[in-house]
């Protein structure tokens, strides 16, 4: 039959189905609707023009009468999990609607199961293992924002609120470290309003009624969801931004994955206070977690430091490099681990191997709470429950780890119990298929054994109805529709039966004497008939009833597994977290050895020393030992600001990241690539960048550039560490080198900033600055010139350049020889005649020179030992007429 029968019109050239499919859709108009026709999800009108588009497959159509044509895409059912990944990836959310029981009235009642969005997802295939899933909401005001996150796939769930001055700007950083899958907005403040603007490009929005927002509703939908009378102890009393942000999460949850809910009690609030503030060009410039030309871990901090073994210790890095604590104290504490492990190899050893079968307890601990693992989940929540004990052993030798984990690492050992006791080694993948353990259940063994030993009697059955009936083609088979049967071909049937069988049945043939025995006759095929008795439909059934109760049985057996595993699943929850945090630290550590980093000092200072720092990425992208180490020295009081000076390519860029994500790097609590490290906390990383080729914006790249400059002057503080990289860059030179030196200058003079600053940059006369302001250092990179050609250094040595160099870049980027031997005359008639007078190329040198050369002329002239000032003032003034009349 046609999976499209039902688009055939019917009365009014509706048929039935398509009326039902019209009436849920209506329900998820923001949807996909995925209607379950068979063995296929079909997608129809808009909604199939969308799936096909996006998947590439095809669109087949359909006349509905009237000339209408529906517009149909399906996707084969059990291949549907890598199609929905590929949507909601893309950004659509998808309403799953399931053929539910027998049809009524020649129609299968169906029914939208589940929603699945961005924000919402459990199934491994559809998250990535080394990031958080989050789903936000966002709820602003007046002054302030409130943000709550939720991560159901593993049950984080958190709120924070952000008012005052520069609310929006902190909240859009925010959103940008966090980077929802999914966001949750009001609906009177979805359309370009405060709101949405402040969520990162592209983000997925899902409007809600502005009455999911209210106060009353959240304050009563938290105090349900925590049963709790009064909101103090959620952190949440003084804030209600963050409350309405957090009720309005919960009653989203509760429409799309209520089961998620009963995980969430480890929530708790934030304050941005407590980290270093990025914004969100500092986040992408710093390359912190994906590099900026790829978009991949790859070449970025998270991918040098990436060396966990389970999931949840990837998702924890990843969120520690995004939140740099500002503590000192807390900082130490993190230190402390870290170097315990780097003095401690065996252990570290010891403890990576451990960990490396913990798998993701983390996101199965959040299953187990919603109740949907599968068999094979819990064997996975065993073997990591197992290795506990293992990683206790190793932290007795660790009394600073054990300190901070010990009561952590809660070993669940009932649970595991549980788990061993019921599950089998190799389960199958459904309740009913064996996934209960023998020796579980003496009933259950008891019906095995009663179904075993049916299906063996039956078998056995074969060789003694030969052996009574005589006929040696007699066979047992089964199937779907007769079950169990005998089987007899048509030649023995056919057979006459010898003269005692006549004598005793009656019967002629083989056939007729079947049929005397008992046998009834169920089909004929096309070489024989098959048969079947009444003792062989009673073993039959019997076997039939064992199963039954089998699969009753082993359900309910994985239902009570389920329930208990689930009732400790906060447990599981916080064991996981703590093997998440120890695969953080082993990791650190690691990475500290393997690649030479020392414990950085941490203090209250504005000072920041480091020396021989590397750029951790760009040194590992190079073979070992080719970078080379550079100093810097900013003590705060006396030098506060560097000029780095120097040529492109020369390493500036490089340099000045180095810098920043030593600091970065120290503040998360990771040894750091340098040889010895004191950093003063910094509580904002600045980073500008000037000349960005920023087109997908629209912006002018300059405007751009001057925004966030202006955005530093406003911003930055005494602690805060600011990178400025070829500010200026894009306008013309003079206009370019008024703002840098004005910016410097106001960084340097005014006392609300005055900010640890490193600014490179390529105009070397930038380092006249040194001899005015008192707190400017210049520093340059350092070049070889042998002959015309430059070798760079890439090492950072006081003094500024006294040149660009840009003529020996062009060259060493082989713009052709001509050009830059044309380039050095010019160059060399600017430098000596200020700007003007540039000698004609020489291809056309018998032409006089251009506009201005009699002009030039007549002041090489002039003689300068008899010229009186007066005399020299109007002769600079005639010259002057005459090149404004254009001469
Ligand atoms: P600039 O900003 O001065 O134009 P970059 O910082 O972009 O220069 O560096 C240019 C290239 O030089 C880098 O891509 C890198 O390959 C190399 N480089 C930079 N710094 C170093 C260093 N300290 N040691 C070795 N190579 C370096
Ligand atoms: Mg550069």
């Amino acid at each position: 039959m046609s999976q499209l029968t039902f688009l055939e019109g019917g009365d009014q050239g509706t048929s039935p189905v398509r009326r039902q499919y019209l009436d849920i859709k209506r329900r998820y108009p923001d949807s996909l609707l995925f209607f379950r026709l068979g063995d296929f999800y079909e997608t129809f009108d808009d909604d199939a023009r969308v799936v096909s588009a996006e998947l590439d497959i095809v669109l087949t159509g359909r006349e509905m009468g009237k000339g209408e044509r529906i517009p149909l895409a399906g996707i084969p059912y059990h291949a549907a999990e890598g199609y929905i990944a590929r949507l909601i990836a893309r950004g659509h959310k998808i309403a799953v609607c399931e053929q539910l029981g027998a049809p009524v009235k020649g129609i299968m009642p169906r029914e939208v199961v589940r929603v699945i969005t961005p924000g919402t997802l459990i199934e491994d295939s559809l998250l990535s293992p080394r990031a958080n899933n989050f789903l936000a909401s966002l709820i602003t005001s007046e002054d302030g924002a409130g943000l709550a996150l939720v991560d159901i796939s593993t049950g984080d769930f958190v709120a924070t609120e952000v008012v005052g001055e520069g609310w929006q700007a902190r909240m859009a950083s925010e959103l940008e470290r966090v980077s929802p899958a999914e966001s949750l907005l009001p609906q009177s403040q979805a359309n370009g309003s405060a709101g949405s603007g402040l969520l990162p490009q592209g983000s997925f929005t899902t409007r809600r009624d502005d009455s999911q927002f209210s106060q009353a509703a959240c304050e009563r939908m938290v105090k349900e969801q925590f049963r709790v009378a009064a909101l103090d102890g959620l952190g949440l009393a003084g804030a209600p931004l963050a409350l309405r942000a957090a009720g309005s999460l919960l009653s989203y949850i509760r429409e799309t994955r209520p089961a998620a809910l009963g995980q969430l009690d480890g929530f708790h609030t934030y304050s941005l206070d407590g980290f270093m503030q990025m914004d969100a060009a500092a986040r992408r410039h710093l390359e912190l977690t994906s590099n900026g030309a790829t978009g991949m871990v790859e070449g970025s901090l998270l991918w040098v430091l990436e060396r966990t073994r389970t999931p949840m210790g990837g998702r924890l890095l990843r969120r520690r490099i995004g939140q740099p604590l500002l503590d000192v104290a807390a900082i130490d504490d993190r230190l402390d681990v870290v170097q315990e492990l780097v003095d401690h190899p065996s252990a570290r050893g010891a403890l990576g191997d451990a960990l490396s079968r913990a798998g993701d307890l983390e996101r199965l601990a959040s299953r187990a709470a919603q109740q949907v693992l599968t068999p094979r989940e819990c064997l996975g929540i065993a073997r990591a429950l197992e290795l506990v004990p293992d990683v206790q052993a190793t932290l007795q030798g660790l009394p600073v780890i054990l300190g901070q984990e010990g009561n952590n690492l809660d070993p669940c050992a009932e649970v595991l119990e549980s788990i061993n006791a019921t599950i089998p080694d190799s389960p199958a993948a459904q309740p009913g298929d064996g996934v209960i353990r023998e020796g579980r259940s003496q009933e259950l063994d008891e019906l095995r054994a009663l179904s075993g030993d049916t299906r063996q009697w039956i078998a056995g059955l074969e060789r003694s109805e030969k052996e009574r009936t005589g006929v040696r083609s007699l066979k047992i088979g089964y199937n779907r529709v007769f079950g169990y049967y005998f089987e007899v071909s048509r030649p023995a049937l056919d057979a006459l039966t010898d003269e005692f069988a006549r004598q005793k049945t009656g019967a002629n043939n083989v056939g007729e004497m079947l049929e005397s025995m008992g046998y009834q006759r169920k089909q004929t095929i096309a070489n024989g008939e098959r048969f079947i008795t009444a003792q062989l439909k009673d073993q039959e059934m019997r076997l039939q009833s064992a199963q039954e109760e089998i699969q009753a049985l082993e359900r309910q057996l994985f239902a009570e597994l389920l329930a208990e595993v689930a009732a400790s699943a906060a447990r599981l929850r916080r064991t996981a977290q703590s093997l998440a945090r120890l695969d953080l630290v082993n990791t650190l550590a690691e990475v500290a050895v393997a690649n030479r980093y020392v414990r950085p000092v941490v203090d209250t200072s504005t000072g920041l020393v480091l020396r021989d720092c590397r750029h951790p990425v760009v040194e590992r992208m190079m073979p070992a030992g080719e970078f080379v180490p550079n100093d810097c020295d900013l003590s705060g009081s006396d030098a506060q600001i560097v000029i780095l000076t120097g040529p492109n390519m020369a390493g500036k860029s490089t340099y000045l990241l180095g810098v920043a994500l030593t600091v970065l790097m120290a503040q998360m609590g990771s040894f750091v690539p340098a040889s010895e490290a004191r950093v003063g906390i910094v509580d904002r990383i600045f980073t500008r960048v000037g000349a960005q080729h920023d087109v997908t914006s629209g912006k002018s790249t300059f405007l751009v550039e001057m925004a966030e400059t202006a955005s530093v002057l406003r911003n930055a503080t005494p602690r805060s560490l600011v990178i400025l990289d070829e500010i200026g860059r894009g306008t013309s030179t003079y206009d370019g080198m008024a703002i840098a030196r004005a910016v410097i200058e106001q960084l340097h003079d005014e006392a609300r900033l005055r900010p640890r600053t490193l600014f490179a940059t390529h105009f070397h006369e930038l380092a006249e600055l040194e001899g005015s302001l008192e707190r400017v250092r210049n520093q340059r990179m350092d070049v070889l010139e042998e002959g015309t050609q430059v070798v760079f250094l890439h090492r950072v040595v006081a003094g500024g350049a006294d040149r660009s160099y840009g003529i020996h870049v062009a060259q060493l980027a082989g713009v052709p020889a001509p050009v830059v031997r044309r380039a050095r005359e010019i160059l060399l008639a600017l430098e000596t005649n200020g700007g003007s007078g540039v000698p004609a190329a020489s291809r056309d040198q018998s032409t006089p020179g251009g506009p201005g050369q009699d002009v030039l002329d007549e002041l090489l002239a002039m003689d300068l030992s008899t010229t009186t000032p007066m005399q020299a003032i109007t002769t600079l003034h005639r010259l002057q007429e005459r090149l404004r009349k254009g001469a």
